[in-house]
């Protein structure tokens, strides 16, 4: 005898049966619901956006926040790290949007405390930028930046890692490979992360992040060879931390073909062109 356990359910339950099941259903609501409230005198939920006590993130703010990534866009014209003086491209970047508002608080909440609700809520938004910049046409790998140690130890989770895990791919588009490849370079005398940013200057920063970074030894970092790889990262700002990405993909032998964050801080130009907007075929290639 097969276990019940493992017997699939039938699609279309016998009506009794489907009465018990609905009975059930109801006192369990009751009961969730109970624990849920329970849990809420205990630890207040309220938006991180407007504060409003409900979720995490009220549906007002997220309504805002979908559409404050409906339009992801060309965003390495602001990452004086990400273009050549002459104005050439050196990585394109697509961005789900600009880092403000609803979508900056979310983005710094989540970091925080890797919020469940708001978990679910970003992994779409950078699934959403991944597709519009990612036509499929290659066999492409996503390449998270990684988290520094200090980081990492301070909040026992890496953002973007978490994003990726959970984004939904849609079904029309092919799972893109997902290859966790890079490494912090850390200091042998301190045990941190090279290159932290904080307080540093544009030129600074972009000096003191390079060589920071490194592939992943053995397996991992040699599966970067002859890749075509997309880097994922949250925000982009001076673009100096995808720039030492791109380096470290390049020297393990990977290609880099662009970048995807789920934010920019600064709004595309004028000439910058619309992701989905962009041709067919290779659409993070440089214009
Ligand atoms: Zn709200």
């Amino acid at each position: 005898m097969a276990d019940p356990d493992l017997v699939a359910e039938p699609l279309w339950p016998a009506r009794h049966r489907g009465e018990h099941r609905q009975r059930f259903l109801r006192v369990w609501d009751l009961l969730a619901g109970a624990a849920a409230e329970v849990v809420a005198l205990v630890l207040p939920v309220e938006c991180v956006c407007c504060g409003k006590e409900d979720l995490a993130l009220c549906p007002g703010c997220e309504r805002r926040l979908r559409m404050l990534t409906r339009h992801p866009f060309r965003a390495e014209t602001g990452s004086p790290a990400l273009m050549d003086t002459d104005g050439s491209v050196i990585l394109p970047v697509v961005a789900a949007g600009i880092y403000r508002e609803e979508l900056s608080q979310s983005i710094l909440a989540f970091k925080r405390h890797g919020q469940g609700q708001l978990r679910s809520v970003l992994s779409k938004i950078l699934a959403g930028a991944l597709a519009a910049a990612y036509s499929g046409t290659d066999r492409m790998v996503l390449v998270p930046v990684p988290t520094s140690a200090g980081a990492y130890r301070k909040r026992g989770f890496s953002p973007v890692h978490l994003l990726l895990a959970g984004a939904p791919w849609s079904v029309s588009s092919r799972h893109p490979d997902y290859l966790d490849a890079l490494c912090k370079v850390r200091n042998p005398r301190t045990g941190n992360s090279l290159g932290g940013q904080k307080g540093l200057g544009r030129g600074d920063r972009s000096r003191r992040v390079r060589g920071s970074m490194r592939s992943a030894r053995g397996a991992r970092g040699r599966a970067l060879r002859g890749r075509q790889c997309i880097i994922v990262d949250d925000v982009l700002t001076t673009g100096a931390t995808l720039a030492e990405a791109a380096r470290a993909i390049h020297e393990a032998g990977g290609i880099v073909r662009g970048a995807v964050v789920l934010a920019a801080t600064r709004p595309p130009d004028a000439a910058a062109v619309p992701a989905q907007s962009r041709q067919s075929g290779d659409r993070l290639g440089a214009s």
